[in-house]
């Protein structure tokens, strides 16, 4: 069976954001993959990119260099257990789910943690083996999130711009740069301002596409695929 982590940034179980976590547990779990959830609000994940990730001697205690730090400490079997933790739920999988609310044009600070302090460079990326040769390569991401403005708003003319304008640190910046191949983002829009039968047929929706997911080709994931 395959292997799924799913990370997932939300306070609240009973938000739409938790019923989506819960569908894909529950779907996935019925083809057969093995599933583990990074819940980074009940886990208290640290955010903070600091030297307490690093456990023991510096590499250089006369000026911290966060990057270098982790790095060395990456190496020398040194980084922090919550953070060992995480890489080997990554080195795992085959398929990164991330599951969130959109905050501010990109994913909730919890979540922006999660990828500063895990996917340390010798870990995911080591230059110059990034982007189609980062160290994560062979492994599918799918950002699957939530947002307050409608797909109207989001659209190429629309007033915040094409949603794929925001895609693209989240989606290249981040997954491709680490050899992570892509899957076509799932986006509930607006799940406050429709009705409970809308925000159940996007549940229904994202079901559905689960079912068939392992079918998927992942996205062209250049410049045109966000910008053209
Ligand atoms: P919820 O409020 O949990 O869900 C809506 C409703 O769905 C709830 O009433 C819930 O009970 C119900 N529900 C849950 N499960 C089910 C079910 N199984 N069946 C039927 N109904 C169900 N938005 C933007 O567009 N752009 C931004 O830049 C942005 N920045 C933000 C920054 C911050 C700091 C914050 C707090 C919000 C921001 N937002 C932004 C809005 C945010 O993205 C939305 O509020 C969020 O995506 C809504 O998702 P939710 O899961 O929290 O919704
Ligand atoms: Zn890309």
């Amino acid at each position: 069976g395959r292997k799924v982590l799913i990370v997932y940034a939300h306070q609240e179980p009973k938000s739409l954001n938790g019923s989506l976590k819960r569908i894909a547990v529950e779907e996935l779990s019925k083809q057969g993959c093995s599933v583990t959830v990074s819940d980074l609000y009940a886990m208290q994940f640290e955010p903070r990119a600091t030297r307490n990730d690093i456990v023991g001697c510096l590499h250089d205690a006369e000026e911290f260099d966060y990057g270098m730090e982790a790095w060395e400490a990456y190496k020398r079997g040194s980084l922090s257990s919550d953070l060992v933790e995480e890489q080997k739920k990554v080195q795992e999988a085959d398929l990164l789910i991330f599951q969130f609310p959109l905050y501010w044009f990109s994913m909730p600070a919890i979540l922006k943690g999660w990828m500063d302090r895990v996917l340390v460079q010798g870990f995911a990326h080591e230059f110059p083996n990034c982007y189609d040769s980062g160290l994560l390569k062979d492994k599918l991401a799918l950002f699957s999130f939530t947002t307050g403005g409608s797909r109207e708003m989001y659209a190429k003319g629309g007033i915040s711009g094409d949603i794929r304008y925001l895609l693209w640190p989240m989606q290249h910046g981040i997954m491709h740069f680490c050899g992570v191949k892509v899957l076509e983002p799932h986006i509930c829009f607006a799940p406050e301002y429709v009705s409970e039968e809308n925000r159940r047929e996007m549940l229904i929706a994202w079901a559905q596409r689960l079912k068939t997911l392992w079918n998927e080709e992942p996205i062209n994931c250049s410049p045109e695929w966000y910008f053209k």
